[in-house]
């Protein structure tokens, strides 16, 4: 890294990325465009109120020359005093209508950005997320489009108020006073070259902060999201070091960054100031001179101090600029990821029969070491089957590849003869449920999480769904029934009871295949009946795969699959297997028996 740093940018490079920041910007303002109408309107107001408030100097300036009879225009100070008022009116209402029109287009070009970068992200493939921390990706819809937002309620209007501030301000300057501005414009070029330099540093510096509150927000993220694990292995004091060292970091890489802006901010304010005193001597001299009057030096004084403003303001605004480069970019290169999303097609309904044909598999994230090697096997529709072996050798990988979560490596899924890759996504997930391992609610009522495995699913439906998975009486016990609050905030369920919640999902998906990820910690003898017999009923006519974690309860299913190091090893019924002597399965039967 710090050798790359060192390499001096070549010219063409340099352009190339001004084309590219521009470029970025220019993304992000696409979202913008359905409101661009009230984006010109806005932007017209803001030239008026801009422009009008131009005038203010000189009518002051007018005012005094009126008193000291001296004016060029008006003979009664009352008539400048009323013009004055007209034109605060003025540029009060275009105020308004400015700060308003921007607002409309940011909040709601900003709900765009925010929408389809969440549903890009909600469409991403598995592997995606493979490589992503949730904190991560959150800070992106959250920070990212946040400081996109400041950039466009705000920023891209300062910017263009300062920019007429200084331009026509500049232009009256000279016809009011040219040696005299001449004077003034020497402090300018250093302070615009100045503003440049640092601009550019600042914005290395202020993404570093960025990616460090990022990082120190995933700790805080993965933490609380995993609580009971935290408290479980006594680690409070341990994640709060992680988090507090994170922060420290954060402190340190800010306060680095703010000494260099400080520096920035006060050398602006000095030259500002300084040049305000140069002025303000020369111009002394003028009045002594009668080169110009009191009111006009009062005018010009005004104009360098508005300008001098607007320079320092530009500063700020660049490194702002700078910033919302930054966000555009990470949120760009989120919306640039080719994601899953297919129109939605007819419902498919397959019959169930899966095959593996020389499948061979490894996750992207880990190329080079192969998870599942030349697996062959079918399963008929409406056969049971459960998938055996120790953990790791590749159980869930097999069903993460039916899922579709993975593309295979070599080899071709198919179900009903036909490849998966060539069934429409979402018609083809629809035929496939599972019942996992962890059961996971969303925060809502039990109604709601059982309706998630069918949106739209009626009252009666969801009741019969329920009573299906033997969840009835329990939901029933609770005196708000279906509308009980589960998750974070609400009712805690036990095992068993979130098991049923998932069987009952699945009863109202109604899919041909199912998937059984079965809970490896034991549940109370009651529960383990009740959720025994809700699966049972579920799997009658579906094609069924158990990974099995606890060998008593896939007696019943008609073959056994053993898995060692993602080969097929053993293959057929519990009897059949079991008479295999020294076979894996009879094997790992006596080990748990034991
Ligand atoms: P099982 O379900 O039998 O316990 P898995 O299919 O989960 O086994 O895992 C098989 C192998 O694949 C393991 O070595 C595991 O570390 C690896 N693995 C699982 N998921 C991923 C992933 N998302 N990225 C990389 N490697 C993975």
């Amino acid at each position: 890294m710090a050798k790359r740093n060192s390499e001096p940018i070549s010219k063409e490079d340099k352009r190339a990325l001004n084309k590219t920041n521009l470029k970025t910007l220019m993304g992000v303002f696409k979202f913008m465009l359905p409101y661009k109408g009230l984006f010109i309107i806005g932007l017209i107001s803001l030239a008026l109120s801009s422009v009008t408030l131009l005038a203010f100097p000189r009518l002051a300036g007018e005012l005094l020359d009126v008193a000291s009879g001296k004016a060029k225009y008006f003979s009664s100070i009352n008539e400048v005093a009323l013009i004055l008022i007209f034109i605060l009116f003025i540029q009060s209402v275009f105020s308004f209508i400015r700060v308003y029109t921007f607002s409309i287009v940011s909040e709601r070009g900003m709900a765009n950005v925010r929408e389809t970068v969440y549903k890009k992200i909600i469409w991403l493939p598995m592997t995606f997320f493979d490589s992503r921390r949730v904190g991560e990706l959150m800070s992106r819809i959250t920070a990212d489009v946040g400081t996109l937002q400041d950039t466009f309620s705000f920023t891209l209007a300062e910017l263009l108020r300062q920019l007429i501030t200084l331009i026509f301000g500049t232009a009256i300057l000279l016809y009011l006073a040219p040696t005299l501005t001449g004077f003034m414009l020497l402090t300018f070029p250093i302070l615009v070259v100045a503003a440049l330099i640092f601009g550019k540093f600042i914005r290395k510096l202020s993404k570093k902060t960025q990616d460090k509150l990022a990082e120190a927000n995933v700790i805080v993220e993965e933490s609380l999201q995993s609580i009971s694990i935290v408290k479980a292995f006594t680690n409070e004091a341990f994640e709060i070091n992680r988090y507090s060292s994170a922060l420290k970091e954060v402190v340190n890489v800010a306060l680095h960054g703010s000494r260099y802006r400080g520096f920035f901010i006060s050398f602006i304010i000095f030259a500002l100031f300084g040049g305000i005193v140069a002025v303000g001597w020369y111009g002394a001299s003028l009045v002594q001179s009668e080169s110009i009057t009191v009111g006009e030096l009062f005018s010009f004084i005004f104009y360098t101090s508005f300008i001098g403003f607007s320079i320092a303001g530009l500063g700020d605004i660049f490194t702002q600029l700078q910033r919302s480069i930054g966000a555009s970019e990470r949120v760009l290169e989120i919306i640039k990821q080719t994601d899953e999303a297919q129109p939605k097609q007819d419902k498919i309904k397959v019959l169930g029969e899966i095959s593996f044909e020389n499948v061979s598999f490894a996750y992207p994230s880990r190329a080079e070491y192969p998870v599942l090697k030349e697996l062959n096997f079918k399963i008929k529709a409406g056969e049971k089957i459960a998938l055996v072996g120790q953990s790791g050798s590749g159980k869930s990988t097999i069903i993460n590849l039916l899922m579709r979560f993975y593309p295979v490596t070599e080899g071709v899924v198919s179900v009903d003869t036909i490849n998966i890759y060539d069934y429409n996504l979402t018609s083809y997930r629809e035929n496939l449920g599972i019942v996992p391992q962890e059961v996971i609610l969303f925060g809502g009522t039990i109604k709601e999480n059982i309706q998630y495995g069918k949106p739209g699913a009626t009252e009666d439906e969801i009741r019969e769904a329920a009573r299906k998975a033997n969840a009835l009486e329990f939901i029933e016990g609770f005196p708000e029934k279906f509308s009980t609050i589960v998750g974070d905030r609400g009712v805690k369920l036990s095992g068993g009871q979130r098991q049923r919640i998932a069987i009952a999902r699945a009863i109202l998906k109604d899919p041909s295949i199912l998937i059984l990820d079965e809970a490896t910690s034991s549940l109370d003898a009651h529960s383990e009946v009740l959720v025994q017999e809700a699966l049972e009923k579920l799997m009658e006519g579906r094609t069924t795969i158990v990974i099995a974690h606890r060998l008593s309860t896939i007696k019943k299913v008609d073959r056994i699959f053993v898995i060692k190091e993602g080969r097929l090893a053993e293959m057929g019924s519990h009897a059949e297997l079991t008479k295999l002597s020294n076979g894996i399965y009879s094997n790992l039967l006596k080990l748990q028996l034991q």
